[in-house]
């Protein structure tokens, strides 16, 4: 604890910088520059409505935010004609959208995610109050599409809306969209939803190769992403990109406002929304490619370096995370790294393979080697 002495400006300023240097757990990206947008923060920036519809309040960020959902629809190979979406305050927001709008769709529908799922889907499905079922996981954290396709049968009375992953926290496993597809042609449910949770690897999932399904065309019905995660933000944020078609169906009108209330929350960030517009204008296509190519070789680096001192590194293909075997306290809690029956790293962009090599030298020097 601080004492009241310590409790200064310049105190959290230095504990975020320090804390900063030694994180290889979290999937955040720190190596952003938004000076440039300074002048921004002396505005109370409301985004408040559906940013793709004309509104009464003038300082918002709406046009920006629609850019940003276009980018990632085109990303995401959505339908030219047919999406829309809004810049979430995080993944969470966005995966509780995605639902909401599933649910909105078929009421009596079930929820089926894997055991890897992120627990904001259990506490969203909550909220919403639907009926769910866990379906096992693989060893690699990808949904088992046996156990996905019995427990259907089971249930083949009810809508299905299937969660896929798209990067699970731990491992980073991908589940297949097109094999869940296959699994919902086969049991012949008609009525069903796939909303696909790609909070991390939603940023660079189009450059994977080989390629992973889990887009609009691959047969999602919406897709979440983390803003702060693979892109980086100063303030968390996320995306959310589903149909308009489907949007319209639960739209409803507030004319306080003189828009469309189609969001969760009713006075949204308009300075997140600014960040990721600017990062991506900066970065563009390949400089996201860039990024992740980046990020892959030292995340094999880091695997291959494990590897030579003798612990049991390994990641799924085409990931930025290296799993291997529970860690010591100690290194854990110097690295930040998040564990529960496994220890991961993920090689954010920020991430060098020098931070690497300090690392190796700490997991050394534990093993006397
Ligand atoms: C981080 C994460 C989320 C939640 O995103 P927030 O932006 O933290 O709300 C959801 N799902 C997965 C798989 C994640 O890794």
């Amino acid at each position: 604890m601080d004492t009241d002495q310590d409790f200064t400006i310049e105190n959290a300023l230095e504990k975020i910088k320090v804390g900063g240097d030694f994180m290889l757990g979290y999937p955040v990206s720190q190596d952003f520059d938004y000076s440039r947008l300074n002048e921004f923060l002396k505005y109370p920036i409301n985004n408040i409505g559906d940013p793709f519809e004309q509104t009464t309040n003038k300082v918002q960020t709406h046009k920006m935010e629609t850019e940003v959902v276009d980018f990632f629809a085109t990303m995401f190979r959505a339908n030219p004609k047919d999406y829309w979406g809004y810049v979430t305050n995080g993944g969470s927001e966005s995966n509780l959208y995605g639902l909401y709008l599933a649910r909105e769709l078929y009421p009596n529908a079930m929820v089926y995610f894997s055991e890897s799922t992120h627990y904001s889907i259990k506490k969203n499905i909550r909220l919403l109050n639907i009926p769910s079922i866990v379906i096992r996981s693989q060893e690699n954290g990808e949904i088992d599409y046996n156990d996905l396709a019995n427990t259907l049968q089971f249930n083949r009375d009810k809508p299905a809306i299937v969660l896929t992953n798209f990067g699970t926290t731990m491992k980073e496993a991908k589940d297949d969209v097109s094999k869940v597809k296959a699994v919902l042609r086969t049991s012949a449910i008609q009525d069903h939803y796939i909303h696909c949770d790609a909070a991390l690897s939603g940023s660079y999932g189009a450059f994977l190769e080989p390629r992973v399904p889990f887009d609009f065309e691959d047969g999602a019905d919406s897709i979440s992403i983390s803003g702060h995660k693979f892109i980086g933000s100063p303030i968390p944020s996320g995306v959310i990109i589903t149909r308009r078609s489907t949007k319209d169906r639960i739209a409803k009108g507030v004319s306080y406002i003189g828009s469309m209330d189609t969001t969760i929350t009713g006075s949204r960030n308009g300075h997140s929304p600014l960040f990721l517009w600017y990062a991506i204008q900066k970065m563009g296509i390949e400089g996201l490619r860039a990024r992740y190519k980046h990020s892959q070789e030292v995340a094999q680096y880091c695997k291959n370096e494990l590897i030579k001192i003798g612990v049991e590194a390994w990641t799924n293909e085409g990931a930025i995370t290296v799993v291997f075997p529970k860690i010591s306290e100690a290194i854990k809690g110097k690295w930040q790294l998040a564990t529960d029956d496994v220890t991961h790293i993920i090689c954010m962009p920020n991430v060098t393979k020098e931070k690497i090599d300090e690392f190796i030298l700490d997991v050394r020097i534990e093993k006397g080697i």
